[in-house]
Order: structure tokens, then C-alpha cells, then sequence
């Protein structure tokens, strides 16, 4: 899929509204429009990158941004302490949708584990 199609570069672009609740210089925290947790967002990099399978070497430092900010993202919800969850979703079987990468980061209740 070309960037032109992507929903989470529309979003970045400013093209598609979305409720935005952290912004820097290299990704975005949103929520997500159909929250599974009271807390539901999403921690998107501004660079496209289709699945975790597409990551390069130069991507590392921007992967552990993207924790550093759903930490953030946790903390500023209030979760830090009772706990949370991120999640990456690749590809069919894990229910990948949306094919630019984005940590979930989930809160406000309690996950199972293993997860279905
Ligand atoms: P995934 O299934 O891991 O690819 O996650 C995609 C997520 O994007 C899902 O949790 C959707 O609810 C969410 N989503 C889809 N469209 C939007 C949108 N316009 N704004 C915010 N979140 C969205
Ligand atoms: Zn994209």
C-alpha cells in the first residue's frame, strides 16, 4: 500500500480528523475510535513502516521512542502504577487492520493473559 492510502499517514498529513493526544517530531499518540480498554491509544511513528516485518536498522531508535511515549501516554492516564498494556499487531493472525505500525497502549482494566 502506497502512503497516499495509508489512514494513519492521512492522519498525520492532517487529511483525516483523529483525536490527538501527543504529538513530537517523530510520531503521534491517538485514540482509538473503538477502544477496547478505558484507556485505548495509539502511539503511531510519522514515518511510514507497513508491519514490524519492514522495520530497518535505522529504525531502532524510533521503535524505543514509541515506548518511551506510550509510557508516557500511560503515566499522563493515570496507569502507571496499577498497570497497562502494549501491544503490536503483525500481519493476519495477529488482526493487523492497519498496515503503517502503531502501539496499542491499553488501560483501565484488567487483560488476561495469554491473550485470545
Ligand atoms: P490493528 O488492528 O492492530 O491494525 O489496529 C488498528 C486500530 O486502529 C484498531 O484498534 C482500530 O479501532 C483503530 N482505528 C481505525 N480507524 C481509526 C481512526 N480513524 N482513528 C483512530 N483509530 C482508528
Ligand atoms: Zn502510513
Amino acid at each position: 500500500m502506497s502512503t497516499s492510502d495509508c489512514l494513519f499517514c492521512k492522519i498525520r498529513d492532517g487529511k483525516i480528523k483523529a483525536d490527538v493526544i501527543f504529538q513530537d517530531d517523530r510520531c503521534l499518540a491517538l485514540r482509538d475510535i473503538n477502544p477496547q480498554a478505558p484507556t485505548h491509544a495509539l502511539v503511531v511513528p510519522k514515518k511510514h513502516i507497513a508491519t514490524l516485518n519492514d522495520l530497518a536498522p535505522d529504525d531502532e531508535p524510533l521503535l524505543g521512542h514509541l515506548v518511551v511515549v506510550a509510557a508516557k501516554v500511560a503515566a499522563d492516564s493515570g496507569h502507571a502504577d496499577s498497570g497497562w498494556r502494549t501491544v503490536f499487531n503483525v500481519n493476519q493472525n495477529a488482526g493487523q487492520t492497519v498496515f503503517h505500525i502503531h502501539l496499542h497502549v491499553l488501560a483501565g482494566r484488567v487483560f488476561a493473559w495469554p491473550p485470545g
